[in-house]
């Protein structure tokens, strides 16, 4: 089925007589007929047991993103920064070590440079354009794994996601992206040979700023008999003995981190957070297309304004990214366009505050247009030198372009710049 087809009709399946929409089942517990029976789930988990770690609503959103992905499994989790914080703890302890791409979200470099290191991982930022064998020179007996973003929040540069895997099998660890911005319906990074996808399903998943929300996605490819990941070949002694990659076999991954990480941490979204970011799923495809159009279209206005230095949308052929977004991303690069206001940080608060449709907001990939100032907001705990590094300047501005019609977008930034320079 193409994307449009699965984002409709993956995951729920109703049978005779049931209702055709997915319902919320509202409970934290299952039944069953005999002791033996649920002593026989803890061998192998093939239905529900507590919702803390899974519900059948949520299922079924998780088989759909998995689907959309081309991936063996996923796993929902309460927020995109849950999603990213498993992702990791699910191969590292303490006194392991990560490499990331330094131009990532301002929350995941946070969650990298401070929070792992106090749990004792160590992340080893490098930067994106570097050759390779810079890049091998990142890599320590204890690296475990190899993180960047498909299309960067805010910098939208385009992660070279082919490069990154081979460099990565090359040392034996998988790379994990986080596909947010792209969604599996601009990219699907498995196709590239990323191992593992995360998302912020807050974004354009949900598509409406509804609710918070993550995903982790198993493409099933990695090899993890390679004899670095020994956590997944030998008995876990928490889990009487269980050994993930016999039991789970290519979704060892995604198993393991329901059974052991969302077991013991319970960051599970409620059925009714997985229904509605179920109504979002349904329509990413048509928005995602539409989302593509009215950016370009914007991009194209911005590019060509006096107020305006520099616009940063990889869809625009100009773009630093252009050839590796046409590769990554053929039909579109979302609808989040970064720019810089001539005269930096001052006129870019005035700009924002002069805008009279564009939300003013800490969002990102709303139906609504809205718009952030990344140095005094999202990134202000970043120093000086990992906002360069993040590729963010004083007065760049991220828009994030909506459904409105883009008349009424275009007129509304007209008058802001106006007022603005
Ligand atoms: C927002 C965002 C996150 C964090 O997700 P939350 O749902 O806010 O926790 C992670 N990665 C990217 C690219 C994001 O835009």
């Amino acid at each position: 089925m193409k994307d449009e087809t699965k984002c409709i009709r993956s995951g729920y399946k109703p049978k005779n007589g049931e209702p055709g929409v997915m319902p919320i089942v509202q409970s934290t517990t299952y039944v069953f007929d005999t002791a033996e029976e649920i002593g026989e789930l803890f061998n192998f988990p093939n239905a529900h047991m507590y919702s803390r770690f899974s519900n059948p609503t949520v299922d079924c959103v998780e088989k759909k993103i998995a689907d959309l992905e081309g991936g063996v499994g996923a796993m929902c989790t309460s927020s995109g920064q849950m999603a990213s914080l498993m992702s990791v703890l699910n191969l590292c302890k303490a006194g392991d070590s990560i490499i990331s791409a330094s131009a990532i979200y301002g929350g995941t470099v946070n969650l990298f440079a401070v929070t792992l290191k106090r749990l004792g991982i160590e992340c080893i930022f490098v930067d994106q354009e570097a050759d390779e064998e810079e890049i091998d020179r990142a890599f320590r007996e204890n690296t475990r794994l190899v993180f960047g973003e498909t299309l960067a929040n805010p910098a939208l540069s385009v992660f070279d996601i082919e490069k990154f895997a081979a460099i990565a099998h090359k040392h034996g660890v998988p790379l994990i992206i986080d596909n947010t911005f792209a969604t599996p319906v601009l990219c699907k990074p498995f196709d590239f040979g990323a191992d593992i996808v995360v998302h912020s399903t807050t974004k354009y998943m949900d598509g409406h700023a509804l609710q918070g929300g993550g995903v982790i996605v198993d493409s099933g490819n990695f090899d993890w008999t390679n004899g670095k990941f020994p956590e997944f070949t030998e008995p876990d002694e928490s889990y009487h003995g269980f050994v993930y990659t016999e039991k789970f076999g290519k979704a060892a991954y995604i198993g393991k981190a329901r059974m052991q990480l969302m077991r013991d941490f319970g960051a599970y979204p409620s059925a009714h957070s997985a229904f509605l970011l179920n109504i979002g799923l349904e329509t990413l495809a048509v928005r995602m297309k539409q989302y593509c159009e009215n950016a370009y279209e914007v991009a194209s206005y911005l590019s060509s304004h006096p107020a305006v230095v520099t616009v940063r949308y990889p869809g625009l052929e100009s773009d630093k990214y252009h050839a590796l977004a046409e590769k990554y991303m053929p039909s579109g690069t979302s609808g989040v366009i970064s720019f810089d206001i001539k005269g930096g940080r001052v006129p870019a608060e005035r700009f924002m505050d002069a805008l009279k449709l564009a939300s003013r907001e800490v969002h990102v990939a709303d139906i609504r247009t809205c718009v952030l100032h990344p140095a005094s907001m999202t990134h202000r705990q970043l120093t000086d030198e990992q906002l360069v590094a993040a590729g963010i300047n004083a007065g760049m501005v991220r828009l994030s372009v909506g459904l409105e019609n883009t008349s009424d977008i275009i007129a509304d930034l007209e008058q802001a710049l106006s007022a603005a320079v």
